[in-house]
């Protein structure tokens, strides 16, 4: 990359990568969650992300649908129920499975994938915080504070 003749060239290369590391970062962010662990085995070979709900059976690829994994369990599972599988296996337990369901309902996460539908999401998922910040409230509660201070 050579020297940006206009602020405008740096944001344009700023937004293609954004776009490529986004979803880079995406999946970083999943494996992460997981401390590099196979969300199935607990193995630190988590080289995958396995769709809990199979890709073939109307799964999504948001992030509560995506679990690291090794390549055995992903391969293993293949478009079974995860839970089917998973109980059938050796290293079954509570807690991982526990785990995995919190995983999947939870919904703080929608978002890259759904674009620029991700803001209204967000506003739908924390009804309480957006009514907090109504326009109405904030110029009286303001002033007060800043009379007060001052
Ligand atoms: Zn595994």
């Amino acid at each position: 990359m050579g020297i940006a003749e206009d602020w405008k060239d740096l944001m344009f290369d700023l937004s293609c990568l954004s776009k490529q590391v986004a979803k880079r970062r995406f999946k970083k962010s999943i494996k992460y969650g997981w401390g590099g662990l196979c969300g199935y085995c607990r193995c630190n070979r988590a080289t995958t992300l396995d769709h809990i709900k199979p890709k073939s059976r109307g799964g999504s690829s948001l992030r509560s649908n995506l679990l690291p994994a090794c390549l055995e369990c992903n391969h293993s599972k293949g478009t079974e129920a995860w839970l089917v599988w998973f109980q059938r296996q050796t290293f079954y337990n509570e807690t991982a499975k526990e785990l995995i369901e919190e995983w999947i309902t939870n919904k703080r996460f929608i978002e890259e994938e759904l674009g620029d539908g991700c803001i209204n999401d967000r506003t739908e998922i924390c009804p309480n915080q957006s009514k907090v910040r109504s326009i109405k409230d904030e110029p009286t509660s303001l002033g007060k504070d800043c009379l007060a201070t001052a």
